[in-house]
């Protein structure tokens, strides 16, 4: 149709955390414009700079390209938050990000920062309010209760040992 496209949340709400290769990515599509938040002067900078020479795509950056691509998947909540509040009070956002934290960061880590969200998952009762709100139409309830079996499975094994 001719036009372009302003790409918000350029690094997936904070899920891509390589600002070069997000841009290298971007950069592909002249007709895309990217606009990231900043919190500082350096990071205006970083960006700015990379529009100084020309998007060069080695195989290693489609490669790491494509392990993000994987990593995040096709069920990928953009933590848009349209589809809350949710009437049990189940914490939708932080919880549908615990596969993604624990396999980043750590089990230990995950378990820990996300014990709250990932305990008000116990909360839903399947009333799917939150599937009419999100507008990339995710399983959510589904996704929540696969991500709890790993939250489960993570305190459980970091018990153990
Ligand atoms: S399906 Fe579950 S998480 Fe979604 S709004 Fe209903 S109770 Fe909340
Ligand atoms: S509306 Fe969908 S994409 Fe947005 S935060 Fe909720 S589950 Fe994630």
């Amino acid at each position: 149709m001719d036009l372009g496209i302003l790409a918000m949340k350029p690094f997936a709400g904070g899920m891509i955390d390589n600002a070069d290769i997000a841009f290298k990515y971007l950069r592909q599509y002249p007709d895309v414009i990217p606009i990231p938040g900043f919190d500082s002067v350096d990071a205006v900078d970083q960006v700015v700079s990379f529009y100084e020479s020309p998007n060069r795509l080695t195989a290693s950056d489609e490669q790491l390209m494509e392990k993000y691509r994987s990593e995040l998947g096709k069920q990928f909540c953009r933590r848009c938050e349209y589809c809350q509040p949710c009437p049990n009070g189940v914490m939708i956002t932080p919880a549908m990000g615990y596969r993604i934290v624990a396999s980043r960061m750590s089990p230990v880590v995950a378990t820990e920062f996300l014990r709250e969200a990932m305990e008000s998952v116990k909360s839903c009762e399947d009333c799917n309010t939150c599937i009419e709100r999100c507008p990339y139409e995710l399983p959510i309830p589904e996704i929540l209760r696969a991500n709890y079996d790993i939250y489960e499975r993570h305190v459980a094994e970091l018990g153990k040992s």
